[in-house]
């Protein structure tokens, strides 16, 4: 099953004099798009109320987050423009940057947690968002406001959870927020060269694998599978929250490894085989990706992720 809603996007179009941010606001549209083609579904395969209360959301979020933190992305748009690296966002209204970047991240959060829930029910599930795994405590970084990881985990009790973090970037965020919850286990493999520098929080990640700057398919492949093997034997997961990102692809603007898509699809292939055998309920996020040219081979990756997890009657 899908989650995703329109909320997810950026809606950047409505600004006049916008500044020029990285990432694609329509990504998630977009991925959204070519999975209904690709598996021919239509909306109704799709789960999520769009109707969502963020004020609700927000206050939820206490639970991950620090009040003082929360309260600035209501007041200060400073914090934005540090997460988003855009200097040009700390003078736009907050009201504005609230409705383009806090609201869908928030909604970004609830879709996880809802995937988590019915992939524990069902089987597996997939959000067509979230991953933002940078979001610190008291702080946003890298595209990340909310930690839509860090709150699904922490919100499902007291499950055995499995984070698989194959995104370029290290889960700083994560690891900081929920690495030293006694339930939740943490296999992350990154560019070491990449942002975050530095130790931080490295010590809360369980499986903690770092990777040379353009580390290409053989490698990047046998490493993850080796490391995979092993933190699935170990720790028998109740769930696996598989935070999928795309930008291990090579000439991807920020992940700088060297990864074919084919090497993409065998990577995702190989965790959802994984799940499947060993019977271990998955939910899967999208997390980093941002080169344009790869959206639809990506969605075929994840598409594929969902046909090998769809059980047959
Ligand atoms: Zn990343």
């Amino acid at each position: 099953m899908f989650f995703y809603s329109e909320n997810y996007n950026y809606p950047l179009h409505k600004w006049d004099g916008q500044p020029k941010i990285t990432i694609n606001p329509y990504r998630y549209q977009v991925v959204f798009e070519h999975i209904k083609a690709i598996l021919g579904i239509s909306i109704n395969d799709f789960l999520m109320d769009t109707n969502i209360d963020f004020n609700e959301i927000l206050l939820e979020m206490g639970s991950i987050h620090s009040k003082e933190y929360l309260d600035a992305l209501q007041e200060d748009a400073y914090y934005y423009a540090y997460c988003f690296g855009e200097f040009e966002l700390s003078k736009t209204p907050i009201g504005l940057l609230r409705k383009t970047f806090l609201y869908p991240q928030l909604a970004h959060a609830l879709g996880t947690y809802e995937a988590t829930r019915y992939a524990i029910d069902k089987g597996f599930a997939i959000s067509l968002g979230g991953g933002h795994h940078h979001a610190l405590r008291d702080l946003g970084e890298g595209f990340s406001l909310i930690n839509d990881i860090a709150f699904a985990a922490q919100k499902l009790g007291d499950k055995k959870i499995l984070i698989v973090d194959a995104d370029a970037h290290r889960g700083n965020g994560v690891a900081q927020i929920v690495g030293q919850l006694k339930n939740i286990f943490i296999y992350d493999l990154y560019n070491c060269e990449n942002y975050p520098t530095g130790d931080e929080y490295k010590e809360f990640i369980d499986y903690g694998v770092e990777l040379l700057p353009l580390t290409a398919d053989k490698e990047y492949l046998s490493i993850f599978k080796k490391y995979l093997n092993e933190s699935v034997d170990e720790v028998s997961p109740e769930l696996i929250i598989y935070n999928a990102g795309s930008d291990i692809l090579h000439g991807d603007s920020v992940g700088y490894l060297d990864v074919s898509l084919d090497g993409l699809r065998q990577r995702d292939e190989m965790v959802a085989q994984m799940c499947k055998n060993k019977n271990i309920p998955i939910a899967i996020v999208l997390s980093g990706g941002y080169k344009q040219e790869y959206f639809f081979e990506v969605s075929n990756s994840i598409a594929n992720m969902a046909k090998i997890l769809t059980p047959i009657h």
